[in-house]
């Protein structure tokens, strides 16, 4: 990022642009385009919104956590009816939920989920759920995949998402400022005759200029040269392969929460974030100061109603297991200075136990 900048409507940034996109198509597990836009997440979620509704349409969101939410409230600004399913915060929801819903409204455009909700830190189903849908329905499967992509096993293709999106900050390990948003036939078809105002994130714009590689408006330039490095790293080590390892590191690390007697948070958890409940009557300040300013470590705390109550580690992207051996051993001792008794080592040697090959 700090070399100097290609200028974008050289032939050298192409060249680099085309590369992106390829891998891109790899990452995402298809074979369709993959649209970069310059925006954080949320910017690609309004993308999949405007570009494939119109006024009137109604559509399908599910409520389990802040990020589930953000759907319907980006739908409403725009005057899209939303049938919202609430799902208790950490649980993820069920197919059948989605199949009642469907059919209680015939004729919904679209489904909008969210592959791992990391407000919650609770993972949906998304193959089962998507093949529902289209078993039983013509509407659109689009899926808020910012902390799944890179992380869970998605396969955009061979389970029929229509769109999903994704952010540089999380799963592709760069500074945030791109999005990204995957796009099947149905969905294009979708974007053609939908009628919601669109211009920045006019997606018809991005795929055509796409197919010269370029991009309609001034592209992050040193982000796209990041992402190129990026992209070849997770190339390199392969998309089974770094699906494994998070789900590794997510077991390992939480074999080591629960020999420390503390409490998952969910039980459909994620691969890229493990949420755990906050020992009864723990301040958190005091918690997350403990790990921050005597052993470096920072996590994250809960989100609305479990603000102070659940904590949240994150191990998306560039992380290997002794990442989880030193997370696990910071936990002893901002515990311990917590005034929570922990036998030093017993959360370490679980996490060792689980993820230490003979
Ligand atoms: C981070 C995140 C977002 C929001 O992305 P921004 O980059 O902050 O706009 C949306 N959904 C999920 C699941 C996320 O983890």
């Amino acid at each position: 990022m700090a070399a100097p900048l290609v200028h974008h409507r050289h032939p050298e940034f192409r060249e680099l642009f085309a590369r992106v996109q390829e891998n891109l198509r790899y990452v995402f597990q298809t074979s369709e385009r993959v649209v970069t836009l310059v925006s954080s997440g949320t910017g690609a979620m309004e993308a999949c919104i405007v570009n494939l509704l119109s006024a009137g349409d109604t559509i399908i969101t599910v409520n389990g956590g802040k990020f589930g939410a953000r759907w319907g409230e980006i739908a409403r600004q725009y005057g899209v009816p939303v049938v919202e399913l609430k799902v208790p915060w950490g649980e993820a929801v069920q197919p059948v939920r989605i199949l009642e819903a469907l059919q209680n409204h015939p004729g919904v455009k679209a489904v909008y989920l969210t592959h791992s909700e990391t407000s919650t830190g609770a993972a949906t189903d998304l193959q089962a759920i998507s093949a529902t849908v289209h078993e039983h329905s013509d509407a659109l499967v689009c899926v808020d995949g910012i902390t799944s992509v890179g992380a869970h096993e998605l396969r955009f293709d061979a389970w029929g998402i229509d769109a999903c999106v994704t952010g540089s900050q999380k799963g592709l390990m760069i500074p945030p400022g791109l999005a990204f948003v995957a796009l099947s036939q149905k969905a294009r078809a979708a974007m053609e005759r939908a009628t919601l105002p669109r211009f920045y994130f006019d997606l018809r714009r991005a795929l055509a200029a796409a197919e010269t590689n370029d991009t309609p408006w001034t592209p992050a330039i040193a982000l796209v040269a990041a992402l190129d490095l990026a992209l070849a790293h997770m190339k390199e080590e392969g998309m089974d392969r770094i699906w494994e390892r998070h789900k590794r590191l997510a077991l390992g690390l939480r074999a080591g929460i629960e020999a420390l007697g503390l409490r998952l948070f969910s039980d459909s958890p994620s691969y890229a974030v493990t949420p755990v409940w906050l020992p009864e009557g723990m301040s958190w300040k005091h918690f997350q100061s403990a790990l921050k300013t005597e052993n470096g470590v920072t996590i994250a705390g809960g989100q609305g109603e479990f603000t102070g109550r659940i904590f949240r580690i994150a191990h998306l992207g560039y992380f290997d297991e002794l990442d989880m051996v030193a997370v696990v051993a910071a936990l002893e001792r901002a515990l311990a200075r917590c005034g929570y008794v922990v036998e030093p080592g017993r959360g370490v040697a679980a996490v060792q136990r689980t993820l230490m090959v003979p």
